[in-house]
């Protein structure tokens, strides 16, 4: 029986102001978190904590969206008049794709949304919570009422909280008060009419830590926390259109708007100048409007855009904001972290410097499996302790100032914590202690949580009536706050800050991230104060940790420098260990790469720094602050720049850059909402991936369109020319919708998924401001515009000549014109290299089903009743087909020869396309 069914909770306006005691005991839970059992049955008892996402418009809603469109209108208005004046064919056939047209997008339209929800679970946030007295990192939507969890700076605050613990704990609460600066909290109680912005010692969900650290209880979850009782989302994939989409919505519209007065105006000429029937005119101004105005494209663009963010999701970069897909086509710089997006964060101690002497640490990895040795010759235990007690004092030291955990599970060790930590764990456990056991016998009172602006960490640990400070941090840092050493022996003296400068600078020399580790005694105990640890501290050593590089990062960054991106590397390390790594990834020649560390940055004006991001490649001890800079400074010299971070102060240089890239692991919360990208595994090469689907997407979109836009020219074209020459048209308004909407969309539809040119990564960044149409694809529309012109009137002509019917010209012009298209298909989708390469005719299975797909359409629209009736066509002999393929060969076969003329003129002249 548990006493929270038969005590009712305190009522939710009492938490702030009981103590932490009570409202543990009011929940019916300790501070070491809830186990198993009871866990299942809150969790059944109050549900996920999760708020209710917003519903997404009914099925009903969504359709009537389609219709509600310029073009759309248009043909309706069409229909009604064909209607009026008995054309009740015409009317059912634009009724009919007005239908098709509606229904396509709305499944289209669907299948975006979907991929966009399946990697919504991916941006899910998580929580550190105490199962049982230990860490567990979970779903912030598996959290119930009573559970501890462990917030941290960066963190989102996963549920309504109360504090149990906190220290320097500040809270940016803006999301649920406005209030734009960091509160601070702390555990103590506060009156009980206080309102929500003076809560102290509460933390609301969704809100987000700033700094500091805190233990705290779940008070509410889901829809009975604050901010699902003001019934606000907080985590959401941002929707929405793309500068690209937006800019081809406007010249859509423009296009229609001209399109309309041009077929005014050709009915007014018609009718007026041509004494040509009105009803017929009409037809033939509805007939340019249809055919001028790619009807398919905007879904096809959508498409598009919805496959690449799925595409780079399987390659583990998940897409927030959809523009970035687009923008990381063009990204020219790539400015990245070090530690685990280009090394592994696989630390392992390999050296250690103490008392004048270097100590080599076998092993790879957590196991602690490996020992010391000196000079090549090996050192027993009990020779360390006699000959060596700094090199176990540094073990300790090591162990204690550390939140880490490993233990053994799944035939290897598992770390829970930082890597660096759990580097240090296996040191001490390779020494022979155990970090458990030793963290018993050596409680910690107090601790000043490592921060990346301060590098270093300090904790408090009674010693006798005294006590002693233990610190570990980046060693410049540490050795300004010592006066003293570890001599030999472990006898203590003055600090010879010189030799260890060296020691420093050896030790990153070989590409090894470097802590110091040092301690002093307090005479009395109490709480750790900034003083207590800022000077006087007696140096231990230094601690060597290795950190290989990732091996696919080598190959990613690599292959930016063929695509013709730099990579910067942007990290928190030492500027020597930093160009050390840097080197083996292959950013430079060993040596001759320049690092510059955050105090030379910090005292560059704009000028010099613009000048500096464009030559040097690495820099180090660098913060957030820093981040910021050299992402402006690489904008004010054009670069369009992809910047990773991972800290919760890393957010402003996450926004600033065109492309924030967040870390999904080892990432703060708020770097994660403030990143148009996470990355799931942290990886560079997932950048690299990211790049290269994105400008996949940018070739797709473009091969759409080049692919789209000829084939309404030359429909437009033929039915001007008709109108000109005062001749009956050779495709009927009918007739150029089915092309539009069944033969160019299944076909078009391809493209959309066409996979990466093997060039794409060879190729330099795409400029900025370049038109989606160069001069290159305009000019490719009007001459295929020309080509399909006259392939159309050529047959129509060719048919009426050999004594054909009138019936037969028209469906021998639009089996012309789809035959044109199918074989336009294959040269498009390789706008500049060759398509008769045999890859290039096999396709893809999807170019395949679409050709035999329209191939078999086209056959019933000639052939089945149906459809004669409909759009009135008429069967065709076979020798005509034959023709009409030929007319598609010779069409593929001109622009082949256009392809080559052009790349060799480009050869020759050097022009771009
Ligand atoms: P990146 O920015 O590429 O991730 P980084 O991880 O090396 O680089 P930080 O985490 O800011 O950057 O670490 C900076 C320095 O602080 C390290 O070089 C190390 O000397 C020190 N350091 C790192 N982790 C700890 C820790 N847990 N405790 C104490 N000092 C640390």
């Amino acid at each position: 029986m548990n006493r929270i069914d038969i005590a009712p909770p305190l009522p939710p306006s009492d938490w702030h102001a009981s103590e932490a005691c009570s409202v543990l005991a009011a929940l019916d839970a300790g501070p070491h978190g809830l186990d198993g059992a009871e866990l299942a049955r809150r969790q059944a008892l109050h549900g996920l904590n999760r708020l209710a996402e917003e519903r997404p418009p009914g099925a009903l809603a969504r359709m009537a969206r389609q219709f509600n469109n310029l073009l759309l209108y248009v043909l309706m208005a069409a229909a009604l008049v064909t209607a009026l004046l008995g054309h009740w064919i015409d009317t059912v056939v634009i009724a009919a794709v007005v239908l098709v047209n509606a229904v396509i997008g709305f499944v289209q339209e669907g299948k975006a949304e979907k991929s966009l929800q399946a990697i919504r679970h991916l941006l899910a946030p998580r929580a550190l919570v105490l199962r049982g007295g230990h860490p567990e990192e979970v779903d912030a939507s598996q959290l119930v009422p009573g559970d501890v969890v462990l917030l941290a700076s960066g963190d989102s605050v996963p549920a309504d909280v109360r504090l149990l613990q906190a220290r320097n704990l500040r809270v940016d609460e803006s999301a649920l008060t406005g209030e734009s600066v960091p509160v601070e909290k702390s555990p103590e109680p506060v009156a009980r009419d206080a309102v929500l912005g003076d809560r102290s010692c509460m933390a609301y969900a969704g809100t987000m830590v700033t700094q500091g650290w805190a233990q705290a209880v779940v008070v509410a979850t889901g829809s009975r926390t604050e901010v699902g009782r003001i019934g606000r989302l907080m985590q959401r994939v941002a929707p929405g259109s793309t500068p690209l989409l937006r800019k081809l919505d406007r010249v859509g519209r423009l296009l229609t708007a001209v399109i309309l007065v041009a077929a005014a105006l050709l009915f007014g000429f018609g009718t007026w100048m041509r004494g040509l029937p009105a009803g017929e005119m009409f037809m033939a101004a509805v007939g340019l409007a249809v055919a001028a105005i790619p009807e398919g494209l905007p879904a096809i663009l959508t498409i598009a855009l919805a496959i690449g963010v799925q595409r780079m999701a399987r390659r583990h970069a998940v897409v927030r904001r959809l523009p970035a897909v687009e923008t990381l086509g063009s990204v020219t710089v790539i400015c990245s972290d070090k530690t685990g997006t280009l090394t592994r964060n696989e630390m392992t101690v390999q050296q250690l410097v103490c008392e004048g002497r270097t100590f080599d640490v076998a092993g790879a990895g957590y196991a602690p499996v490996g020992g010391f040795s000196e000079g090549g010759r090996p050192i027993d235990g009990e020779e360390l302790a006699s000959q060596a007690p700094t090199v176990l004092r540094m073990a300790q030291v090591g162990a204690l100032c550390n939140d880490a955990s490993l233990h053994e599970a799944d035939g290897g060790w598992q770390l829970a914590g930082d890597p660096t930590e759990g580097a240090l764990l296996t040191l001490a456990m390779k020494a022979g202690l155990q970090p458990a056991a030793l963290r018993a016998a050596h409680p910690r009172v107090d601790v000043v949580p490592f921060e990346s602006e301060q590098r270093y960490m300090a904790t408090l640990h009674p010693s006798g009536d005294a006590s002693v400070v233990l610190v570990k941090g980046a060693p410049e840092r540490v050795l300004s706050m010592c006066a003293l050493q570890a001599g030999p022996g472990g006898v203590t003296q003055p600090l010879d800050a010189p030799w260890w400068h060296a020691q420093v600078d050896a030790q990153a020399r070989a590409g090894r991230r470097i802590l110091a580790l040092a301690q002093r005694e307090l005479p009395t105990a109490g709480r750790l104060a900034r003083e207590h640890v800022a000077q006087d501290l007696v140096l231990l050593g230094l601690v060597g940790i290795i950190d290989p590089p990732r091996a696919e990062a080598v190959r990613a960054v690599a292959q930016c420098r063929d695509a013709g991106i730099r990579v910067l590397m942007i990290t928190g390390d030492h500027a020597v260990t930093a160009a050390a790594i840097a080197a083996q990834l292959g950013m430079g020649e060993p040596g001759a790469l320049e690092a510059i560390s955050g105090p030379r940055l910090e005292a560059m004006d704009e000028a010099a720094l613009r000048e500096a991001v464009s030559r040097v490649r690495v820099f180090a001890r660098a913060s957030p602050e820093h981040k910021l800079r050299l992402v402006r400074a690489l904008q004010a010299n054009g670069e369009i720049v992809a910047m990773t971070g991972d800290g919760v102060n890393d957010a402003p240089a996450l926004k600033q850059a065109d492309v924030g890239v967040a870390m999904g692991r080892k990432g703060t919360e708020a770097a994660r909402q403030a990143g148009a990208v996470v990355l799931a595994d942290d990886n560079f090469a997932s950048i690299a991936h990211a790049v290269e689907e994105g400008r996949t997407v940018y070739d797709n979109i473009r091969k759409t369109i080049t692919f789209l836009l000829p084939v309404n020219g030359g429909e437009s074209l033929t039915l001007l020319l008709a109108v000109l020459l005062g001749v009956s048209l050779p495709i009927l308004p009918a007739q150029v919708l089915w092309v539009n909407m069944v033969s160019s969309v299944a076909l078009a539809m391809v493209l959309a998924f066409e996979p990466t040119e093997p060039d794409v990564m060879r190729r330099p960044p795409r400029p900025p401001g370049e038109p989606l149409l160069s001069r290159f694809l305009a000019w490719r529309i009007l001459f295929i515009s020309t080509l399909f012109l006259a392939g159309i009137f050529g047959m129509y002509e060719c048919v009426l000549l050999r004594g054909g019917s009138i019936e037969a010209a028209r469906t021998a012009a639009v089996n012309t014109l789809v035959c044109m298209e199918v074989f336009y298909l294959f040269s498009v989708r390789y706008l500049t290299s060759r398509s008769f390469t045999w890859v290039g005719v096999r396709g893809t299975p999807r170019v395949l089903v679409a050709v035999g797909a329209v191939f078999v359409l086209q056959l019933l629209f000639t052939f089945a009743p149906v459809m004669q009736g409909l759009f009135r066509t008429e069967a065709l002999p076979p020798a005509l087909g034959l023709q009409i393929v030929g007319v598609g060969m010779t069409l593929l076969i001109l622009l082949e020869a256009e392809k080559y003329l052009l790349r060799r003129l480009r050869l020759l002249g050097g022009a771009r396309a």
